[in-house]
């Protein structure tokens, strides 16, 4: 496994220097139990939220301009991006200029989830549903709650488009903005703004 997981982070290793980024470099295994996720808010060249989904010990990865909508009418855009060591979960700092994703990144929303995918009643692993371009999944977060879809809707192997749509559920609510409403971190009570301050 520990080849594997070399392999699946190639790209996300390529891009960064170890040392100068305090980014985590990766290779810790699951914490078992329930997969997680993690969205973060990263203000980088443009601000943005990168959803992170947990499978076969790395976090799938996209990069979503706007973040996840409460409206299912809202379909966000959802850039793919490269996988992420599973210690990303936990990463909140500041990326210092001149390196690749610099600006300040906060733990904007997290929890565990259930992977709900199924083609022809049959459930669907993880990594096999993102393969496929559809994924279901429900997320237990403390600001985002319900079934979200994420549909592969084109681009390249370097740059797939998808959309992030929020399921008609109890979490559903047309009238919320927790982008606007909820910018705190869930780890540190932070806003973006302040942890610049803080570092
Ligand atoms: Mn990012």
């Amino acid at each position: 496994m520990a080849g594997n997981d070399r392999d699946r982070l190639k790209t996300y290793r390529s891009k960064r220097h170890e040392g100068r980024t305090p980014e985590p470099m990766g290779g810790t295994p699951s914490r078992g139990g329930e997969p997680h996720f993690v969205i973060q808010k990263h203000a980088a060249t443009t601000l943005h939220y990168d959803f992170r989904l947990e499978a076969d010990d790395v976090l799938l990865s996209w990069s979503v301009p706007k973040g996840p909508s409460t409206d299912p009418r809202d379909k966000r855009l959802a850039m793919r991006t490269e996988d992420h060591p599973l210690d990303y979960l936990d990463f909140e700092g500041v990326i210092p200029s001149g390196e690749y994703g610099a600006g300040r990144v906060i733990v904007w929303d997290t929890g565990t989830y259930q992977n709900l995918t199924e083609l022809r009643h049959r459930e669907v692993p993880l990594a096999e549903a993102v393969e496929s371009g559809h994924v279901t999944v429900w997320l237990e977060g403390e600001k985002l709650r319900g079934g979200y879809a994420l549909t592969r809707m084109g681009g390249d192997d370097e740059r797939e488009r998808w959309l992030l749509v929020k399921k008609s559920d109890e979490g559903a609510d047309a009238r919320r903005n927790p982008q606007s409403s909820q910018p705190a971190s869930v780890r540190s009570g932070r806003t973006i703004e302040e942890l610049a301050e803080d570092c």
